[in-house]
């Protein structure tokens, strides 16, 4: 029951135990590759009632080789040239990091933060733009911080990015399957197999816009392995730049199938759900949420204030229930434990279970 890698369900399991093709030379290979990336495409593009956000919308998906995190350097590698100036909006961790990697890419990051405890802020973003000396050329954001229980709406401040035309990378790695992610409004939207899809970990997901795909062609500066524009035309090439995957592409494909037949309107609500009954539970044990408003709290993962106690509570849950729980990170390592009720483990019984073995180790 963590913030993932999530429970594999069993479906999967036996997938990926299944032979694969070559994925360098038979086409039954390409077959599964496209299924995934046209079922990324779907989730991405699918609101809270389970139909499309705008029909006509469409995104390029590429997948690739490696867990979250290579997405979130391959994103910045690929649209990051040096001396491009990148707003990189933070309310925690994750958003910190992405100024890392700007640095890291010759870029230069400014920081628009807000405290962890909330959201980010379409009125602050604003501002920043219209106070900047020089226009900002990517803005870099965190829709669900895991290690600290947030969800950001991200709508008004992607509205405001596109009214001074500045092109937004969003790692959605921990949101994207659990609950909506407004993917239409932007342009480079991460995800990653083990978080809600229930996949195990090794792949990352891009939906690339034609903006960012513009972006990405006028970068000079290339590496290769992480360098998105290798991966533009695999499918139509029928070319991959390295040997995939292939047991965690089959792997995916049939976690996705499973949340497909389930249907994504279905699916959203059952994170809301059961995230709310995870709320409750926790307010009768007298434990409160780590972001100061409810409203703010992530359908997918529960980040509690446990001060000083989440290595205890973490081992003593794991020895006495059998149930894998996680701490805080970075400062916070043990100050919040968190529950993840993401993918196949959000469901009702799972956190009746967990919150039972909370209750009774507390
Ligand atoms: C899990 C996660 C990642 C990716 O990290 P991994 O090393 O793949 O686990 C990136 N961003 C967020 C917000 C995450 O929760």
């Amino acid at each position: 029951m963590t913030p993932g890698p999530t429970e594999v369900p069993a479906a999967v399991r036996d997938r990926m135990a299944e032979p694969t093709a070559n994925p360098d030379i038979e086409s039954s290979f390409l077959e599964c590759y496209r299924s995934v990336t046209d079922a990324v495409e779907t989730i991405a593009l699918t609101g809270a009632d389970g139909d499309p956000t705008h029909p006509d919308a469409s995104r390029d998906v590429v997948v690739l080789g490696g867990e979250g995190i290579l997405g979130l350097e391959a994103a910045v590698a690929s649209l990051v040239e040096p001396g491009d100036r990148v707003l990189c909006l933070s309310n925690g961790l994750y958003g910190d990091g992405f100024a890392d990697f700007v640095a890291d890419y010759g870029g230069e990051p400014v920081t628009c933060e807000v405290p962890w405890r909330e959201t980010l802020d379409a009125d602050t973003v604003r501002a920043m733009l219209e106070d900047a000396d020089e226009p900002f050329d990517l803005a870099t954001m965190v829709h669900c911080e895991t290690p600290t229980g947030t969800l950001n709406d991200l709508e008004p401040i992607l509205d405001v990015l596109e009214a001074f035309d500045v092109c937004s990378v969003v790692d959605a790695v921990s949101s994207l399957g659990g609950t909506p992610v407004p993917t239409d409004s932007i342009d480079v939207c991460l995800g990653a197999s083990q978080k809600c899809f229930s996949a195990p970990p090794g792949l990352t997901t891009c939906a690339i816009s034609d903006r960012a795909w513009d972006r990405i062609d006028a970068v000079e500066n290339r590496s290769y392995y992480l360098d998105l524009e290798a991966w533009r035309t695999v499918v139509d090439d029928e070319w991959f730049p390295y040997t995939h995957l292939s047991a965690n592409v089959a792997g995916l494909e049939t976690a996705l199938e499973l949340l497909l037949e389930e249907g994504l309107g279905s699916v959203f609500d059952r994170h809301e759900r059961v995230a709310a009954r995870c709320r409750d539970r926790a307010t009768d044990l007298g434990l409160e949420t780590f972001p100061a408003d409810e409203a703010d709290c992530s359908p997918t993962v529960t980040a509690l204030e446990v001060d000083g106690r989440a290595a205890e509570l973490q081992q003593a849950v794991l020895a006495e229930h059998d149930i894998v729980l996680a701490t805080g990170l970075g400062d916070l390592a043990d100050d919040v434990l968190r529950i993840g009720h993401m993918g196949h483990n959000a469901r009702d019984d799972r956190v009746d279970r967990t919150m039972d073995a909370l209750a009774d180790v507390l």
